[in-house]
Parts: structure tokens; C-alpha cells; sequence
């Protein structure tokens, strides 16, 4: 259990030296307690006060790191129920499901497609994150074939290897010895013997309960045979059980500092019906899994699971931004038109990608506005006349297009006069107040072109 700010004072040096930035020991350790400061702070605490404290301040659900290299990622660190209360710190990882049984060129299939899941959205790249290898057909050689054909083919994909059996998890670890996978399937009646794989391998542990009882024995188990990094199951396969029990597990990690319930958690999703499948896997990445293992991954499926984890793994009082450049649209010519607008994403990605619906090529200046949209910048003067001139003239625009005209937003019209004061040579030109009137205005300028032509 963590400890009170009290409990913790007691084991701190009280000499209220001020080098960690506190007033006094106390207001340090009332910090500490609430985790809002690091004990690191403290050069002077004492090596056995720092094993204890270390504990006591760690987050509430264990940071683990699956995978390595540039697909390693972060699961945990958790510290809040609620998106608004700070932010959720590590997205949800998902992992596709392939089976031992099927034939060696469908796993090699399935693993190209885990390789080119990845997409781009509001400057971020999403993908599916891993692969959970499935011991489906209960034979060592089996396993063994299917994890010697991912470990070849999709090296760098972190992986969960699933199995009750010890001995075919002995023989497909020397696989990923040094890739730090996941070996998932300790269970009640392989407790030990799977604890003492894990720890050989040292590798992360998963456990698979059945109940959330069960989930805390096993749990406890593992940590008395020193395993550190666990994921744990409860056993949850039906939307209520997994929003039962999962807000249950975050809420004993959170607020009781629960320690045998402090791990991130995986969820199997599979479901035949792909469309139920895609709901109870958001289900888990609006409700606290950490790792969702799916069985297909449609490109529909990948962009609304993508999305909703964006969305709920963005802190919500920093505006999402894209960086303040020219963007060009399809293949854009010194003659194509200059569009600008703000560097809230949502912004640049509704009117970059109604630039290139319009398919007229352009160009896209997006200024630094603090991820505002146009109208709110505006009002709060980061989108004035004098900024958009600076910016324009800074930009390189000039050497950009061989005209002077500055396409503005419909929203801030009120600025084209000044904008011209301000910009000598150029013209300024209001385009539509929303961005989905761009495709007829520019529909109506290749008309007006083409009759003075
Ligand atoms: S640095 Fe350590 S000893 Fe000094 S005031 Fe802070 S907590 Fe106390």
C-alpha cells in the first residue's frame, strides 16, 4: 500500500535543507504523496528510505516497456480514472491474433499486414503495435514453427507469446530472448512453473485468471518468485464483465494503491463478428486496457480504433498542433494558389484535405497559433495582420510561388486590408468562412480563369 505524506516524512532526512525545492521535509513528502514531486529531488535520503520511498511514490499501475527498438512501447504508469483529471499517459496497444495452426504463408500474411498497419494522422503515425501469438494447436514443434517464422519475418514487432505450457513457452523464449515479449497464460494450475520461465527469460509475465480473485492470488504469486513486470487477465471476454472489471483493477490500483492490481491490463477482443469485435476493443481502450488483442484488422477497423485511442491518449488541455510550415498539397507549381490557416490540427487537417478534394494543387501555410483554430486565435491575437505578414515574409512563401496572392480564411476577412498594409506586393484574397467551401470557390476561380482565357 502507498504510503501518507506522515508515513513518509518519517523516513526522510528532516533537516529541511531546501535542496529538493521544498520549504521543509514535511511539505516534500506531502508532495511525494500526492506524486507530484520525484524523490530524486532529495540527494540526502538514505539508501534503505529510498527502497521504501521508491515504492511508495512509484506510479500506482507499473510502467512496463514491451518490445525494443522503434517499435518498443510504453504500457502503465496510470494515475487517474478520468481523462480530465490529468491525462491517460500510455495508449492502448493493439495486437493482431495469429494462430500456430495456420498454414506458414497466412502467418507470414498476417504478420505483413501488422508491418503495414501503420497510417499518419494529425501528424502522429498509428499502427497496430504487436502480435500475440496464439499456441492454438497445444504442441510445442507447432509453436516453435510459428514463433521461428515471426521472429524472421516481423523481427522487430513485439510479441506476445500465449501458451499454459511451460515447457512450449521454454521453447519458443530462445526465440525472443533479448526482445523483451510477453509471455501470457499463468495460470492456476501452471502457476510456478510458469513464474519460473518468466524469471529465467526474465521476461514479462501475463496472467490469465479466471476472476479477479483468482487475478490477485496469481498476482501475489508472481511477485513472490520476483517477478516484476506482469500484465493480468481477469478473465473478462463480455463487454459488461470487461468494463466491470476493469474499472474495478484501475480503481483498486488508483485510489487504494492496490499493489496486486497494479498492472496493466490485456484484453482479448476476438469476436467472429468483426464490427463487435471493433466495439468491445474500444470498449478496452476507453476503459483501461492496455493491451486489446483483436483477430482481424480491416483498414475501417484500424482508422476508428486509431482515432478513438488518439483521442483518449491526448492530454485534453494541450491543443493538438501540426508544425508551422508550408505544406504541399498533390504536386503544387510556383502558380499554385497559397491558402493560411492555424496550427490546430483539426484545422490543418479539414482544410489540407479540402485543398486536395478540390484537386487543385496548393499550398498550405500554416502558422504557429499555439494549436488555436482560426476564429479563437484571432480573438486572442496570435492571428492578426502584423503575425500573418511576419510569418509570410519569413516563411520562404516568396521563393515558393512566383505570384503575391494570399488566400485567407473567410472567419478573419476583417484582416485583408491590413494584411496588404502590412505585406507590400501582395494581394489578399478572403476564401470561404468553412473549409468545405473551398472546392467551389476553387471551382469558381478555375472558371473565372478560364474566362478572361
Ligand atoms: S532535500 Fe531532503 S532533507 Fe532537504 S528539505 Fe528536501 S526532503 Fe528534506
Amino acid at each position: 500500500m502507498a504510503l501518507t505524506g506522515v508515513e513518509i516524512f518519517k523516513l526522510l532526512p528532516k533537516t529541511n535543507c531546501k535542496k529538493c525545492g521544498f520549504p521543509t521535509c514535511l511539505a516534500f513528502a506531502m508532495k511525494l504523496a500526492q506524486r507530484q514531486a520525484s524523490l530524486d529531488l532529495c540527494p540526502d535520503v538514505s539508501s534503505e528510505a529510498r527502497q521504501r520511498l521508491s515504492e511508495a511514490s512509484a506510479p500506482p499501475v507499473r510502467p512496463i516497456l514491451f518490445g525494443t527498438g522503434d517499435r518498443a512501447v510504453r504500457m502503465g504508469e496510470e494515475t487517474v480514472l478520468f481523462r480530465h483529471e490529468k491525462r491517460f499517459v500510455n495508449p492502448t496497444v493493439f495486437a493482431l491474433e495469429i494462430k500456430d495452426t495456420l498454414a506458414d504463408s497466412e502467418i507470414r500474411d498476417r504478420a505483413a499486414d501488422v508491418m503495414g498497419s501503420e497510417i499518419e494522422r494529425v501528424g502522429q503515425r498509428l499502427r497496430i503495435d504487436a502480435i500475440a501469438l496464439v499456441n492454438d494447436s497445444g504442441t510445442i514443434e507447432t509453436f516453435e514453427s510459428a514463433a521461428s517464422i515471426l521472429a524472421s519475418h516481423a523481427p522487430s514487432i513485439p510479441i506476445i507469446l500465449c501458451t499454459r505450457s511451460p515447457e512450449a513457452a521454454r521453447g519458443v523464449l530462445p526465440f525472443y530472448a533479448e526482445k523483451k515479449p510477453i509471455l501470457y497464460g499463468m495460470d492456476a494450475s501452471n502457476a510456478d512453473a510458469m513464474a519460473d520461465v518468466a524469471k529465467q527469460f526474465r521476461v514479462t509475465l501475463g496472467i490469465a485468471a479466471k476472476g479477479l480473485d483468482e487475478l490477485v492470488h496469481l498476482s501475489e504469486k508472481a511477485k513472490q518468485h520476483g517477478i516484476e513486470d506482469i500484465v493480468i487477465d481477469s478473465g473478462a471476454r463480455s463487454a459488461r464483465e470487461i468494463l466491470e472489471h476493469n474499472t474495478v483493477i484501475r480503481r483498486a490500483a488508483v485510489k487504494k494503491s492496490f499493489r496486486p492490481l497494479g498492472y496493466p491490463i490485456i484484453t482479448f477482443a476476438q469476436r467472429e463478428d468483426s464490427l463487435a469485435e471493433a466495439l468491445i476493443a474500444a470498449l478496452g481502450v476507453m476503459k483501461y486496457s492496455s493491451i486489446v488483442v483483436v483477430r482481424s484488422i480491416e483498414k475501417w477497423k484500424c482508422l476508428a480504433l486509431f482515432t478513438l485511442r488518439q483521442n483518449m491518449f491526448t492530454d485534453p488541455q494541450v491543443p493538438m498542433q501540426v508544425e508551422q510550415k508550408i505544406y504541399r498539397i498533390g504536386e503544387p507549381t510556383p502558380a499554385s494558389p497559397l491558402f493560411i490557416t492555424t496550427n490546430f490540427s483539426l484545422t490543418y487537417f479539414i482544410v489540407s484535405g479540402e485543398i486536395e478534394n478540390s484537386k487543385t494543387p496548393g499550398y498550405l501555410a500554416v502558422m504557429d497559433c499555439e494549436g488555436l483554430s482560426v476564429l479563437t486565435a484571432w480573438a486572442a491575437g496570435k492571428f492578426t495582420a502584423a503575425k500573418i505578414a511576419q510569418f509570410i515574409r519569413e516563411s520562404g512563401a516568396e521563393q515558393l510561388v512566383q505570384h503575391r496572392e494570399l488566400i485567407i480564411p473567410g472567419y478573419v476577412a476583417v484582416l485583408s486590408g491590413a494584411i496588404e498594409d502590412k505585406l507590400e506586393g501582395w494581394k489578399v484574397t478572403v476564401g470561404p468562412r468553412e473549409a468545405n467551401g473551398i472546392n467551389a470557390f476553387m471551382k469558381a476561380r478555375r472558371q473565372e480563369s478560364s474566362h478572361a482565357a
